[in-house]
Formats: structure tokens, sequence, C-alpha cells
């Protein structure tokens, strides 16, 4: 009797702490938050930043609207069907030929086409050159890098949440890479470019006969998006607050958070 009692007075309590929950004010227009599966793993060369890089993610996701939580990880484990759906993005900061099942690949890039975001920094082009199903995803594989030094960018597209607030040019010291296949303009759009005037064209291992240098782009991806900067190799950059901004739009953009186009364009005249 007297257990029964405790029940239905714990039950009591219970129902009144619902119904009190039930009529709080609405918190409004704060979003649910997202998470972001950061794969911080490097099997090729590795660069120094790799921690810094994490910290920098993690604290973007935090101070972001609506927020996002940061896995980094290097644990590919978690590219399975049952952990990767929990995420809205996928980012890469990697090198090598990572291992991965045909049924995890196939995870990978459902999870992209099915509706969700990819990212890639900077070395996520030195990345999976043997399956070329990546390369398609990520628009481009890494030749080399001609250039380590100050130069200037142009910004293709200033409406991008990635771009807008970097004006009609950005002057930057970081490694600058040279993209080979797949890289087309037909394929993805073109956000920042090297302005070439800003760089010696004539230096060893420049290659493209096109001069068409790309340093960040985005693309559409079955229902899902893609976004990659070719910036990230030095520790400064990572640290400048443009950089930072540019980093948090393409990841909010490929969420699904921030609209932006991706539809392909030719290379703008000059
Ligand atoms: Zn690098």
């Amino acid at each position: 009797m007297r257990r029964l009692l405790i029940l239905s007075l714990g039950g009591l309590i219970v129902g009144l702490m619902m119904t009190a929950l039930t009529t709080l004010p609405s918190e409004g227009v704060q979003e649910r938050p997202r998470r972001l599966l950061f794969v911080n793993l490097s099997l090729g060369f590795r660069h120094d930043t790799t921690a810094t890089a994490a910290e920098v993610v993690t604290r973007l996701g935090w101070r972001s609207n609506p927020r996002f939580y940061t896995t980094t990880t290097e644990d590919l484990d978690l590219i399975n069907q049952w952990v990767l759906p929990r995420y809205d993005a996928i980012m890469f900061y990697t090198t090598g030929e990572l291992p991965l099942s045909d049924e995890q690949k196939q995870v990978f890039l459902d999870f992209v086409r099915n509706g969700k975001g990819f990212v890639g920094v900077h070395s996520a082009t030195d990345t999976w050159y043997k399956w070329p199903e990546f390369g398609e995803l990520i628009g481009a594989y890494f030749l080399n890098h001609p250039w380590h030094e100050k130069v200037r960018l142009i910004v293709e597209d200033r409406d991008h949440p990635a771009t807008r607030h970097l004006g009609e040019t950005w002057e930057i010291t970081d490694e600058i890479y040279q993209f080979r296949d797949p890289f087309s303009r037909e394929k993805v759009r073109v956000l920042i470019s090297l302005d070439n005037s800003s760089v010696d064209l004539t230096r060893e291992g420049v290659q493209r006969a096109d001069k068409d240098f790309a340093i960040a782009w985005c693309r559409q991806y079955g229902k899902g998006r893609s976004f990659y900067t070719a910036l990230g190799h030095r520790e400064e950059v990572w640290r400048d607050p443009k950089f930072q901004e540019h980093l948090l739009g393409g990841i909010l953009w490929a969420m699904g958070v921030l609209p932006g186009d991706a539809t392909p364009r030719p290379r703008p005249a000059k």
C-alpha cells in the first residue's frame, strides 16, 4: 500500500514536471545543432597543423548559428551505415590511400548523394588517388605546389557563404596547389582562383597549359553538396579569421544550412 502511494506520488511529480516543461516559453529561432564528422587522418604527408585544425573547427562550430558539434577522428570505422547518418556533413583534412571497405565507400558516397555534405580542406585532394569516385566528389586531384608565398586570389563568386566576406581579392601567404583531372569548370563552380599576375608562371613545376589555378570550389553531388578549399597548409592560415570565416561558410553550405549557387560556369574573361 505504502509502495503504491510512493509510486503514484512519483507519477504525479513526473506528470507535473512534464507539464512544466511543455509550458516553458519556446526558445523560438534557435535551430537544432548540427553535427560534423572531421576525419583528420594522414597516411601520406602529415601536416604540423592537424591539431590546430581540430581545435579551430571545433571552436567554429560552437560560435556558429546553428551550432554544430564536431567529432574529430582518425577512426575510419565511424564511416558505417549506423554512425554516419547521425552527421550532417563529413570533412576531410587527410592524405594517402585511406583503408575503407567497398561497403563503407558506398555508405560514404550515398551519405552525400542522399542529401548531406562533404568538405575537403587542402590535402584532402592528396587522398584516394586510387578511388576515382572520390576524385569526382571532391572535384580534383593534387598535382603539386609550385608556389609557397604571398599570393593574390580572385574571388570569383562574391555571393557564396564561403566567400562573401572576402571582397574582390584576397591576399594570403600559403602553399598554393596546382590540380589535375578530374578538375573541370564544367563540373564544379569555382569560388576562388589564383590571380596569375601575382605569381611567377615560369616557375618549375607549373604544368597546366590553360594556366587555370582554382583555389576553392563547390559542386552539387546528387541531392547533397561538396565544398573544397585548397588553402590550409600553414598554422597562420588556420589562425586567420578570414580563412576561418571562409571555412565556416563552406561547412554551413555543405550542411545545407546556408544557401549558395553551385551551378558550374566558365572561367571569367580577363
Ligand atoms: Zn600542405
